[in-house]
């Protein structure tokens, strides 16, 4: 089948492309992308795609989700996460390795990546835990796992806590060119805490997590990566501290790289005055100081990546008391709406570097394919409605999860259609808002 997608904005940071124009996918991968297609090119029966006040760029790229399998299917599965990857706009996830079992090793990743082909209809990029177990000990089997198809080692939700350990995985990162993705957390300052500590906290009688306990572990991992010249990507980073520590590291030249996820350039800790559980996650949504830092952050380049941290959970893990509740909110479907409502439109970075937060960065910081609309790549694209205005509606999700604290929110911009090597993922394209097919 060819699909002429025509008459859209085409943004591609990667190629430097934004402009109106036509793109062609044949075969899977894409034929044309630019100009006008030339009449003679078109081809009877061709379906064609009228995108026109549409943005057409790279499929997205979560580059930080949970998809929960094996071991936590009753929360959320690579199929079900594949689903709502799809309908939130993305082509491709990158699912974090604390399932139990842990994907530690070279048979878990290759369990990950199975499942994936045979369930998931975006591409899944697996990890494997810095840790056997996550158990803060023994190394993983790292070049296994590599071989296996790991793009990168992770710490994630169980943070490396020795500096020595820390160090070690950072050299076998260094030998077998591969990212190490650090959550910074310094768990003997955060052990008990629910939320950001501060005013808040004391208000609400709840103990806290202080912003030092990121802090301390984003000084001490660039120092390390100084060290050892691992690769160092920063998860969710949420505080202003931290940024700066970035910043300055990233002048400095040392190879450190970070993301953040949208609650934290959206919510602040008042916002679990209610003591709403959605809001509980880790770290924890911080200050309005810390937004702003958050948001100039990304607007000068020191954040590279937006991820959305996607975890999801059973309804009884969130309906109980704040303290009791699981950390983590789901967002692969709603990550772009916010994304477009809160950094786009708001002014805070033009779509062109939101696409590229969202593309080609997490390629090139996890060396992947994607992420651009070159000719002869495999098609993989995400059609945006910009101006689209919807409500936020959990019960709609296509996650098995609900924990969402933004339900009710009214959002401008959604992913109309999702593309997966030239396959429609999501999306009815017949009856897209401004789009029509004609066979
Ligand atoms: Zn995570």
């Amino acid at each position: 089948m060819r699909l002429v997608i025509k008459g859209g904005r085409i943004i591609d940071p990667r190629n430097g492309l934004d402009t109106v124009g036509d793109l062609l996918v044949e075969d899977g991968v894409i034929a044309w992308c630019g100009q006008h297609l030339p009449d003679a090119m078109a081809l009877d029966g061709d379906v064609v795609f009228d995108a026109s006040g549409l943005i057409v760029a790279p499929g997205l790229i979560d580059m930080h989700v949970h998809l929960r399998e094996p071991g936590f299917e009753y929360k959320e599965t690579i199929e079900s996460g594949g689903r709502a990857a799809a309908a939130g706009g993305f082509t491709a996830v990158v699912p974090m390795p604390n399932t139990n079992p842990a994907t530690d090793n070279r048979a878990m990743v290759e369990f990950v990546a199975r499942r994936a082909r045979e369930t998931s209809p975006v591409r899944v990029w697996p990890t494997v835990a810095a840790t056997r177990g996550n158990e803060n000990e023994l190394m993983s089997e790292i070049a296994d796992a590599k071989e296996a198809g790991a793009v990168a080692v992770t710490d994630d939700a169980f943070p490396l806590q020795s500096a020595e350990l820390t160090r070690r995985v950072m050299e076998y990162c260094a030998t077998f060119d591969l990212p190490l993705l650090t959550h910074c957390e310094d768990k003997t300052m955060t052990r008990g805490g629910v939320m950001n500590e501060g005013l808040v906290s004391t208000l609400m009688g709840l103990k806290g997590m202080p912003r030092a306990a990121e802090e301390i572990q984003v000084a001490r991992n660039i120092r390390l990566a100084e060290l050892t010249g691992c690769r160092l990507h920063i998860l969710h980073i949420s505080t202003a501290r931290s940024i700066e520590l970035v910043r300055e590291a990233k002048r400095r030249g040392v190879s450190v790289t970070c993301e953040t996820c949208p609650q934290y350039f959206t919510l602040t800790d008042e916002s679990a005055l209610g003591y709403d559980t959605m809001v509980k996650c880790s770290p924890p949504v911080r200050t309005a100081e810390d937004v702003d830092a958050v948001r100039a952050g990304l607007a000068d380049g020191t954040i590279d990546a937006i991820a959305t941290d996607h975890a999801p959970h059973a309804a009884h893990e969130k309906e109980c008391e704040f303290q009791a509740a699981a950390f983590g909110m789901v967002g692969l479907e709603t990550a772009l709406g916010l994304v477009l409502t809160r950094l786009v439109h708001a002014g805070v970075i033009g779509l062109a570097d939101a696409i590229r937060k969202m593309t080609v960065a997490p390629a090139s910081i996890l060396g992947i394919p994607g992420g651009h609309l070159s000719v002869q790549s495999p098609a993989d694209i995400t059609i945006i409605d910009p101006d689209e205005r919807w409500t936020v509606d959990p019960e709609a999700f296509q996650s098995r999860a609900r924990n969402t604290p933004f339900a009710g929110w009214e959002l401008r911009g959604r992913a109309v259609a999702t593309i997966v090597g030239g396959q429609i993922v999501h999306g009815d394209l017949v009856r897209a808002p401004r789009g029509r097919v004609r066979a």
